[in-house]
């Protein structure tokens, strides 16, 4: 690991004038510290924002939730208002990492995370991500893990995150604060596609800070599933997973269908337009297949990977089904309902 300096600030201005002199943000550090041993990463300067007093869950006058950037993963996943309004992010939360990992990762460091794709922490290795430019080691390697959507030549990496499958089907919004001012972005927006430009994984500006996160009024308590599928039952990456939310009419059919893949892209994966398809549709095998050949559509392997494509069909059609019956995939118990 390189040298680094290490302070602690106390309030956004002093965490932006920090950042502005080439600081990097730290908060649980539990992808960070990984990068870092690895010297994937190497900040000169690191700044500890644990103290900034973001870490609360708010209500917000229009019925919705604000999440601040440094509220625990394992925190998050058991708050009541969570547990009760959307728990489909509560079992996205509980399916991710450890019990140690989810006490110390937090809402903003879990949006922040980096791709695992091995030949990104190789650094014997090529890799446009880590070293832009220099190629794709993935490309014609080991691609099990890697993307089946929305990748480019230049890197087939996907997004690995959990939390942030569920708030993209929840339609969150991220707030941020920068040297220009604080402004919000949605959260289709805010993780993006590599192209050409891999190396970033986001749209943040430079020195940006994610301050909290807007969960809306609708949260889809009653139908929904989180559906991951994974190498083993715990402590593993989704090969593919399925964020479902579902919102039924009386007579049984759909008002509203949102749904996010991961596993299978840079950025968790959504189509409103496919979503719309489902709009007035009868909950079946059927529709929901459809649906997920739509939004699936240009679906491509890459040699190892080529299962995927199959794999998030299947999986979207149970964890739709799995919503529309009210009986969501169990955190606790993994084995697929
Ligand atoms: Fe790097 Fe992306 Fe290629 Fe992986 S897939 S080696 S992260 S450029």
């Amino acid at each position: 690991m390189n040298p680094f300096r290490y302070e602690r600030v106390q309030n956004i201005d002093e965490a932006l004038r920090a950042a502005g002199q080439g600081g990097r943000f730290i908060a649980g550090g539990t992808n960070l510290l990984d990068l870092m041993k690895e010297n994937v990463e190497r900040p000169a300067r690191l700044v500890d924002i644990n103290r900034l007093g973001l870490d609360q869950v708010e209500p917000l006058p229009d019925g919705g939730l604000r999440i601040g950037a440094l509220v625990r993963n394992a925190d998050l996943a058991s708050h009541p208002w969570i547990l009760e309004r959307y728990p489909l992010l509560g079992c996205a939360l509980m399916a991710g990492a450890s019990p140690q990992l989810r006490n110390m990762a937090t809402t903003g460091g879990n949006l922040m995370q980096r791709t695992r794709c091995y030949y990104f922490y190789d650094t014997a290795t090529r890799c446009n991500k880590r070293t832009p430019g220099s190629g794709c080691g993935a490309v014609g390697g080991c691609t099990r893990i890697h993307a089946i959507l929305g990748a480019s030549e230049h890197c087939i990496a996907v997004h690995p995150s959990d939390m942030c499958v569920a708030m993209a089907a929840l339609g969150a919004t991220v707030n941020v604060a920068g040297p220009e001012g604080r402004r919000s972005i949605p959260f289709q927006e805010f993780h993006r596609l590599p192209g050409d430009t891999p190396q970033y994984d986001n749209t943040l500006r430079e020195g940006e800070l994610i301050t909290s996160v807007d969960l809306p009024a609708q949260g889809f308590a009653s139908r929904y599933s989180y559906l991951k599928i994974r190498d083993r039952l715990s402590y593993a990456f989704a090969l593919v997973s399925v964020a479902a939310a579902l919102r039924l009419e009386d007579d049984g059919s759909i008002a509203e269908a949102c749904v996010a893949l991961g596993g299978v892209a840079h950025k968790p994966w959504r189509l409103p337009e496919a979503e719309r398809m489902l709009t007035g549709e009868t909950p079946s095998v059927r529709s929901f297949t459809r649906f997920a050949d739509a939004l699936l559509e240009g679906a491509t392997g890459q040699g190892d990977n080529e299962f995927k494509i199959e794999l998030a069909c299947r999986a979207t059609v149970r964890a739709l089904t799995q919503a529309a019956n009210g009986t969501p995939q169990s955190q606790v118990d993994k084995r697929i309902a």
